[in-house]
């Protein structure tokens, strides 16, 4: 027995004007300060006020949020007593959205000790939309989420079926402002999570549909949504695209190895989340095919290409990954981020660890040894096609 699950999806022309459906009393609106000058809570705000629900802001969420951050959060909650919750922003602001909510259902809860086995009861007390301001990280339709431990400074996942929100708003008109270098960075993230979500052997019927189709629309539309922001057909579709990648991951696994690395090269050096598993990706996808070319020919063969064989046919889509990425800015190798090689290895050994001790790391169609994996964090830093 398997499950799918997804929130209900509102996408296209005037997306967040469905508030004006919901009924209920009471939203608190959870966001960062951000948006808050940029009017994008205002925007939320009229459309409550359409519905006749009141509303009150909680402001607080940073990048990264942490645990003090969520917990209170989670006491706003409990005194404003909302019948909604509303995550707006990027995942920071919806991951801690989707936490404070466990909490305001179970308050006892810690944030870093939410499990998928655990009955929070959030539900009875309040709905919940996810509203993202970015199109990378898909959070508006996955259960899972990432809180910050500031004394240990380490990030922690967490998971619950319970958190996935009841609605998810995709408005294109949200994202028309963002910056080249986020649609780039977050715009990697959606190509990444769609590969993932492919290539596991958790796969089935119902992760493909979606994370094909998205590869699909990042070649499509990625570049165009790159060089010009003003292209609301690429917006919309990269919006689009976000979602349907994180429906495939989060609902089989993300094991390319891409977000195994990229989390560990992150956790060490300032680069953002996008950039550091974009980055890895052609790799991975050269080391899954060397075993397993078929899964990438299929990604292919749906975006177009022909070839005699499945190893040609997964080398054009590597070749491509790699164009598209060099045509918005991406950087091909470490090396290109300017990380002095010396720093690398010298933290080598604890991204390996990291890497390989990631929970995703058993559904990888190929998993590597501890050598295979030290060997392709080499490899990307000089740039070098994995021969292995
Ligand atoms: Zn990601």
């Amino acid at each position: 027995m398997w499950y799918f699950r997804n929130p209900l999806i509102v996408f296209g022309d005037d997306a967040l004007e469905h508030l004006r459906e919901i009924k209920g009393n009471r939203a608190l609106i959870i966001t960062d300060e951000n948006l808050v000058k940029l009017g994008f809570v205002e925007k939320v705000a009229k459309e409550l006020k359409h519905a006749g629900i009141e509303y009150k802001v909680f402001d607080q969420v940073e990048p990264d949020p942490s645990i003090e951050t969520v917990k209170k959060g989670a006491q706003v909650a409990l005194e404003y007593q909302p019948d909604w919750l509303i995550g707006l922003g990027g995942g920071s602001a919806m991951d801690a959205a989707k936490m404070i909510w466990m909490l305001y259902g179970t308050p006892d809860t810690e944030p870093y000790a939410i499990t998928p086995f655990q009955d929070f009861e959030a539900r009875s007390k309040a709905k919940m939309v996810c509203i993202p301001t970015t199109s990378g990280t898909g959070a508006e339709v996955t259960w899972f989420m990432v809180v910050t431990d500031t004394v240990e400074q380490r990030k922690i996942a967490v998971a619950s079926p319970e958190a996935l929100p009841d609605i998810a708003i995709l408005d294109s008109r949200l994202i028309k402002d963002l910056p080249k270098n986020v649609t780039s960075d977050t715009g990697m993230d959606v190509l990444s999570h769609s590969l993932e979500g492919l290539c596991s052997t958790w796969r089935n019927d119902f992760t493909d549909g979606p994370a094909l189709m998205a590869i699909k629309l990042v070649f499509q539309y990625l570049k165009r949504s790159y060089d010009n922001g003003s292209d609301m057909e690429a917006r919309e579709h990269m919006l689009n695209a976000s979602a349907l990648a994180s429906m495939s991951w989060s609902n089989g696994m993300a094991a390319l190895l891409s977000h195994n690395m990229g989390h560990a090269l992150g956790g060490f050096f300032h680069i953002t989340h996008g950039k550091c598993v974009g980055l890895y990706t052609p790799y991975n996808m050269e080391y899954l095919a060397k075993v397993r070319a078929d899964v990438l020919a299929q990604a292919a063969k749906f975006i177009g290409f022909e070839g005699k064989s499945d190893l040609e046919l997964a080398q054009q889509l590597i070749k491509k990954v790699r164009e598209l990425a060099r045509s918005i800015g991406q950087p091909l190798s470490v090396k290109e981020l300017n990380i002095d090689r010396k720093a690398y290895e010298k933290v080598l050994p604890q991204m390996v660890e990291r890497a390989m001790g990631e929970a995703s790391l058993p559904a990888a169609l190929r998993i590597p040894d501890e050598k295979d994996m030290e060997k392709m964090f080499l490899y990307a830093y000089d740039g070098k096609s994995i021969d292995f």
